[in-house]
């Protein structure tokens, strides 16, 4: 049985005061189950007391981007290296906002993925059509590109241990959801694309994870799906309260 892993993307939100609330109040009624992994993906300078302050507990800590370089001149830039330093687990990759405001292409997804994991970091992939491509019928072949690229010249083992978000773009803070059945089918889709660039088995072990506007009310229908192991969440992981239910949704 693959494991739900259920992530909460702060985008640029919060301020020092706002993350220790969140903090303690999510690691007092997180469930303390093997079936659910959290995740809190935080903006840079909340990360080293993120760490701090989840330290004995089930609470993961991760970065929403990094560079693929380990040091250099790269004024702005954070390295794995870094990310690995301070005590973080996990780093989002290819998120579509920054994909459409920071031109992140595929292939530097591809190249931070394998940074990661040369720095024992978890990729968090994200992977996703637009409206219009989803009117064109082209949701399965732009995602399936997507996969193929983003985990080109990964061993078995690599492929198995990311987490791959299918966050369709015009889901994404907009309140539609994609139909869980349709999640499911795209979801699914991405699984037989891991299949094909290595095996059956890889497959199987390979935790895929739905985004856009997913939320309490909605959380239960996505993860009964057979393909939909977890959720990367915006919006309703800001407040602790939501975010612990997504969570108590996942150990179910
Ligand atoms: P949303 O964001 O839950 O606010 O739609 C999801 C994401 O961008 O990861």
């Amino acid at each position: 049985m693959r494991k739900k892993v259920i992530a909460g993307n702060w985008k640029m939100n919060k301020e020092t005061t706002d993350v220790v609330q969140f903090v303690e109040e999510a690691v007092a009624s997180l469930p303390n189950s093997e079936a659910v992994e959290a995740i809190v993906c935080a903006p840079f300078p909340y990360l080293t007391l993120l760490v701090e302050k989840t330290k004995g507990t089930t609470l993961k800590v991760s970065a929403q981007n990094m560079h693929f370089a380990d040091d250099g001149a790269y004024t702005g830039e954070v390295s794995p290296v870094m990310l690995k330093d301070i005590g973080v687990t996990h780093v989002i990759i290819g998120h579509s906002e920054r994909r459409e405001y920071f031109a992140e292409t595929d292939e530097t997804v591809n190249k931070k993925i394998h940074a990661a994991f040369k720095h024992g970091l978890t990729p968090i992939v994200c992977v996703g059509e637009t409206l219009a491509q989803r009117e064109a019928n082209e949701t399965k072949a732009h995602v399936e590109k997507q996969v193929e690229l983003a985990l080109g010249g990964l061993d078995e083992k690599q492929v198995a241990e990311t987490i791959i978000a299918y966050e369709p773009i015009w889901a994404i803070g907009t309140g539609k959801t994609a139909s869980s059945a349709d999640a499911n089918e795209v979801c699914s889709h991405i699984r037989k694309v891991v299949e094909k660039v290595t095996n059956a088995e890889t497959a199987e072990k390979v935790v895929i994870q739905y985004g856009g506007s997913v939320k309490p009310a909605n959380v239960d229908e996505l993860l009964s799906q057979s393909d939909i192991d977890g959720a990367l969440v915006g919006g309703a992981s800001l407040e602790a309260a939501s975010f612990v239910k997504l969570v108590e949704a996942g150990a179910k």
